[in-house]
């Protein structure tokens, strides 16, 4: 009879590749959701999850989210070192790691150019106007972090402070990232920051936005946290509609 550390090892190798195939179930999912949304456009954009404490699944270097196969993921440790998978990594891999370094709750981190949002990122024109409660609730304060290339270890610095208390942000003369504790959550809070640079050019047009009072603002906060884990069903995986 095997010993007994045996079966724990097959346990937890088991375990560790069945957390594999979740994650990439849930980046191919997200990265189908964002396509039909035309927020990667030209290939641009990536999407990771975390498979556990030291590993990760991300989309391969020019990978077509909107058709995304499990060929055009590669799986990393949180070095960014590749274990597995076809072609290279996304080329914006440290801002991931750094996401998930210094939050541990996170399971997923999108970056992509959804069209309203980076023109606010291109003009450097912060989205700090709109009260509305989801935005308040759903998506929380937008970060609008200074400009670094592209990929580069200095972009991933100048995400480490406002990445412990934010999950949306802008990237000066870039595009936006969001982070979730589930897929959904990263997910539909790209939606959000995109909704929020939508309506935010609109009440420009209109006037000066609805600002809450004190204990308004207080109050969403309050639901803000409380409501830290929405989004847990999962996204679909369907090509063509939700
Ligand atoms: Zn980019």
């Amino acid at each position: 009879m095997a010993p007994r550390e045996y079966h724990g090892l097959v346990k937890l190798k088991a375990e560790l590749a069945a957390a594999c195939e979740a994650a990439k179930s849930e980046v191919i999912a997200a990265g189908r959701y964002l396509g039909r949304r035309q927020y990667h456009v030209a290939l641009a954009g990536n999407v990771s999850a975390r498979v556990s404490e030291d590993l990760l699944v991300c989309t391969r270097h020019g990978a077509d989210k909107e058709r995304l196969v499990q060929h055009d993921l590669v799986l990393c440790d949180m070095s960014g070192r590749k274990l597995d998978g076809a072609g290279e990594a996304t080329s914006e891999l440290n801002m991931h790691r750094e996401a998930y370094r210094l939050r541990p709750e996170v399971r997923m981190v999108i970056h992509a150019h959804p069209p309203a949002a980076t023109a606010f990122a291109a003009t450097s024109t912060p989205l700090d106007q709109l009260q509305l409660p989801e935005m308040i609730v759903l998506l929380g304060p937008v970060c609008l972090v200074p400009y670094a290339t592209p990929g580069s270890e200095e972009l991933a610095r100048n995400l480490s402070i406002p990445l412990r208390d934010h999950d949306a942000f802008l990237l000066e003369n870039h595009g936006a990232l969001t982070l979730g504790r589930t897929a959904r959550q990263a997910a539909l809070r790209m939606d959000l920051l995109e909704q929020n640079a939508r309506v935010t050019l609109m009440t420009k047009q209109l006037g000066r936005p609805f600002a809450l009072d004190p204990a308004g603002l207080d109050t969403l906060l309050s639901f803000r946290s409380l409501m830290a884990n929405w989004g847990s069903e999962p996204l679909s995986t369907k090509q063509t509609s939700e």
